[in-house]
């Protein structure tokens, strides 16, 4: 009876993390090897030593994650066709922007039989419309693959502290409850829900409103505001995904992936604080300038996804029917100023 390989895709702060749950996990259960190995974007720390090398020496991702033990059953690689070539399970964790190359990278070069999941929040906006990230993995590599998505700030579960998410599935339970199975502790509850898109979508779409809330909180309009902001974005990820994917379930948004990664996002994520960050600035500081300053090489997806939303909206015909979507991204790229994040939003025609 062979034991499974596990790879982890991905080692920024998310990644990291996640490598660090996988890894006390596969150390308890029989079924897979220990070592879970980890892709590294490999880059050379200003002290002169690559981050591969660092992490594997010090058991710590020392840029993305400084300070957290990962395991010492994490093996950092940065050689990626050489990290996923025996892998059973392949855990996808990069920045969005970065999925497509990878993918195209790994053509051939991975057991055929391999199963996956993607954690990654994000789209690629095609001539055909969106391309969800699992997507893309799924008829890139031809193999399943699966989403994890939830309430899930990167540094609050590096130490430990409790938090849920939710697991999509497309057709296949047995394999869903084995990535709960890889990913549950006593301090991270992971559910699975039929529905891969309802679940994907809430995790790409509420970067979009939680770049809205940090306007919200740079321009100092207070609590009542950014509860309307959440309450408006969330109608239109609950409208937006069923409008794309009518199979979508009303449910999904009542689990970590729905309302509860909107909440924890718009109160304390990265594109709330460098969307902040840009109100105060009237708009003045590009974002790509803000994240270069404040996010020392962790990458924003807010925005960018705020441009492939567009993308989409644009092409159906369907801006008016999306003001906060819509709004959102034209502050962004500064045509309008951020306060027109409340004036455009409330007095726009509502989404069905
Ligand atoms: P991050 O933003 O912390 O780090 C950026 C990563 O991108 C680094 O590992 C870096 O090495 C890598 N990178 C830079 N240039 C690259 C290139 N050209 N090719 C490939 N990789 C490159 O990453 P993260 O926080 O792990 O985010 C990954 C995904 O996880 C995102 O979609 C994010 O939305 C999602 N996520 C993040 C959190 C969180 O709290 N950090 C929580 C849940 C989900
Ligand atoms: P940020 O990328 O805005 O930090 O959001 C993290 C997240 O997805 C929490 O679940």
């Amino acid at each position: 009876h062979l034991k499974s390989r596990v790879t982890v895709v991905g080692s920024g702060n998310w990644g990291s993390v996640a490598a660090k749950l996988i890894a006390s996990n596969t150390l308890k259960l029989n079924s897979f090897h220990d070592e879970v190995s980890m892709w590294v974007y490999e880059e050379i720390l200003p002290n002169g030593e690559k981050l591969s090398q660092v992490i594997n020496r010090s058991n710590e991702n020392v840029k993305y994650l400084p300070g957290i033990k990962l395991g010492k059953n994490v093996i950092a690689n940065p050689d990626l066709e050489n990290a996923v070539k025996d892998a059973n399970f392949l855990i996808f964790v990069t920045p969005h922007q970065f999925m497509e190359g990878i993918c195209k990278r790994l053509v051939g070069k991975i057991r055929s039989d391999a199963e996956a999941i993607s954690l990654t929040k994000g789209m690629e906006v095609k001539r055909e419309g969106p391309c969800m990230i699992s997507t893309l993995i799924s008829e890139q590599l031809g193999i399943n693959c699966c989403v994890l998505m939830g309430a899930n700030i990167a540094n609050e579960i590096a130490v430990e502290k409790f938090s849920e998410a939710t697991v999509g599935y497309r057709k296949n339970k047995e394999i869903a409850e084995k990535w709960v199975q890889l990913f549950n502790t006593s301090y991270f509850n992971v559910s699975a829900v039929q529905d891969v898109e309802g679940v994907e979508l809430c995790g790409t779409l509420k970067n979009v409103v939680a770049i809205a809330a940090g306007f919200v909180d740079g321009l100092d309009m207070g609590n009542n505001t950014k509860a309307a902001i959440m309450r408006i974005g969330l109608r239109e990820m609950k409208a937006l995904s069923k409008l794309l994917f009518p199979s979508v379930k009303d449910s999904t948004f009542f689990e970590s992936c729905g309302v509860a990664d909107l909440i924890t996002t718009c109160l304390g994520g990265r594109n709330r604080k460098c969307a902040e960050a840009f109100a105060r600035n009237g708009g003045k500081r590009s974002f790509d300038e803000l994240e270069a300053e404040m996010l020392q090489g962790q990458k924003l997806q807010g925005v960018s996804t705020a441009k492939e939303v567009y993308e989409v909206l644009r092409h159906r015909k369907w801006l008016e029917l999306f003001p906060l979507f819509t709004t959102v991204h034209e502050i962004c790229i500064g045509r309008l100023p951020p306060a027109a994040i409340l004036t455009y939003s409330e007095n726009s025609p509502k989404c069905p």
